[in-house]
């Protein structure tokens, strides 16, 4: 006899993940995509200039801005904002793929582009904050990145502040103090989640076997 279960649908949820930079994010959305096969990043498009090792289409499309202007007046973001001096949209078509498969979405944008999403797709959306232990550790952190010019450190140093009092807005903060403690726990947010009632449509059906009314 098997016990193995039956797939039971399940609808696909976004995971937003929004820091300041050098906070950590990306060390811990990189860690999560690689563990878990369910879920995949959201490429979006920027206007800024690539940084060295960054591949378009992988980190980023890196498109002009007139392109960019296009792009907004076709419908073709699910949400935009300008983020320094640059533009950063999250292209619709590819989420839309996703999600209706069943997949869940990471996305790595600001605290503008999630109040968007929260707009307009509230339920699909669980959002984390990932705040730095302290500025020391922040601006540690921007320097050892090293890849951008010390003005550009120092107008994300002064951003850090606009950015994390932003945190009120969010379903979840952790503080990365360790990091493979914190991709623990975004882990555990990403499992609860799936788990939640509303997003195992295939519940229904499920519970209607167990019972044996069909
Ligand atoms: P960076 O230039 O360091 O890659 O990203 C700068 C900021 O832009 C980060 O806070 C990042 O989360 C945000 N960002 C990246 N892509 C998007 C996007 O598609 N939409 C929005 N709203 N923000 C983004």
């Amino acid at each position: 006899m098997s016990h193995i279960l039956p797939p039971i649908g399940r609808r696909g949820l976004m995971l937003v993940m929004s820091s300041p930079s050098g906070a950590g994010k990306t060390t811990i959305s990189r860690a999560l995509l690689q563990r878990d096969s369910a879920i995949s990043m959201s490429v979006s498009a920027t206007t800024r200039a690539p940084r060295p090792g960054e591949v378009d289409g992988r980190d980023y499309y890196f498109v002009s801005v007139e392109r960019f202007q296009r792009m907004v007046e076709a419908g073709e973001f699910l949400e935009h904002a300008r983020v320094f001096d640059n533009y950063y949209g999250t292209p619709r078509a590819p989420v839309e793929a996703v999600l209706s498969r069943g997949g869940d979405v990471l996305f790595d944008i600001d605290w503008q582009g999630t109040q968007q999403l929260r707009q307009s797709a509230r339920a699909d959306l669980v959002s984390v904050f990932v705040l730095p232990p302290s500025v020391e550790e922040l601006e540690r952190r921007l320097h050892t990145r090293a890849q951008d010019a010390a003005e550009v450190v120092a107008k994300r140093m002064a951003k850090a502040g606009d950015e994390m009092s932003h945190w009120p807005e969010y379903d979840y903060i952790v503080v990365n103090v360790e990091v493979e403690a914190s991709i623990a726990s975004v882990q555990g947010i990403l499992t609860a989640e799936r788990l939640r009632r509303e997003r195992q449509v295939g519940m229904h059906d499920f519970v209607t076997r167990l019972r044996g009314l069909e």
